[in-house]
């Protein structure tokens, strides 16, 4: 199995080492993982979202090393970056500037609120649900279109919480999914949704389901913000996929797509 979607304690948030996850990743019998450690935000900000500008490199360099190495599993070098509308050259230019395998791209603040923050749910007291579940629909397709990203990860994050709109949002899947196949990027599988309030995987059947008919590539990723994390929930995000007529998944090498069949893994 592949999971395309791994953290590690850089971003302050997650904890664990490279090395952890790479035997964590031997562990559970994955033959590729992609660390995707999230972009340094715009504005040299110092939050807990992300690692800070002058830890890029040091990514860069400690994931490079591992993916040159000849042991299993196979390592990429891919980072997650948040789709910024205000400031697009900020990841434009960090994401030239280094010679990642795969970027994910993330919808985790709409209008500057970080909607999936716990410490931030109080918010949502104030907040018309449709309203964001809209806007995020809007910034994710404009995500799509900005050509930065290979892959639009946990497609519909805006779940997480459990906190869903009184108007049908299969119109949004629909016309996000179309997006998706006109840019031609990929989309995620993320499992960590399962282990969130919304207790499902990321995108949920209705999504995965226009996606599918859309024609839309897919990834498969844990998002795991911690070493026992990783792979977790793989098998689940694989047999959806499969339900929902899938037979192959894409990883990246070098920003390029590579196909591998999922039957193997139900
Ligand atoms: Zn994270
Ligand atoms: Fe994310
Ligand atoms: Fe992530
Ligand atoms: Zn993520």
């Amino acid at each position: 199995m592949i999971d395309m979607h791994l953290h590690t304690k850089q971003c302050r948030h997650a904890s664990g080492e490279l090395h952890q996850y790479v035997s964590a990743a031997r562990d559970a019998g994955l033959e590729i993982v992609a660390f995707s450690d999230h972009l340094p935000l715009p504005g040299g900000a110092e939050t807990d979202y992300a690692m800070r500008a002058d830890e890029l490199d040091g990514y860069v360099r400690s994931v490079s090393a591992l993916r040159a190495s000849e042991h299993s599993p196979r390592v990429l070098l891919g980072i997650e970056a948040d789709w910024m509308p205000d400031d697009r050259a900020h990841a434009e230019r960090l994401l030239a500037a280094h010679p990642f395998d795969v970027v994910l791209g993330s919808i985790h603040f709409v209008d500057g609120w970080a909607f999936d923050d716990p410490d931030l749910i109080g918010e949502y007291e104030h907040r018309d649900v449709d309203e964001l579940w809209r806007r995020y629909f809007d910034e994710l397709r404009a995500a799509a279109r900005s050509g930065l990203f290979d892959v639009m990860a946990h497609p519909d994050l805006v779940k997480k919480f459990g906190f869903y709109p009184e108007d049908d949002p299969r119109t949004l899947y629909e016309e996000t999914a179309r997006v998706f196949a006109e840019t031609g990027v990929a989309f995620e599988v993320n499992s960590a949704g399962l282990r969130k309030p919304c207790a499902e995987l990321y995108p949920g059947p209705d999504m995965l389901r226009a996606l599918a008919r859309a024609g839309v590539p897919a990834t498969i990723g844990s998002d795991a913000h911690r070493p026992d994390e990783v792979g977790a929930g793989l098998k689940e995000a694989a047999r959806a996929l499969a339900d929902a007529g899938y037979d192959s998944v894409l990883y990246f090498e070098g920003r390029k797509p590579v196909e591998r069949g999922i039957r193997g893994w139900l």
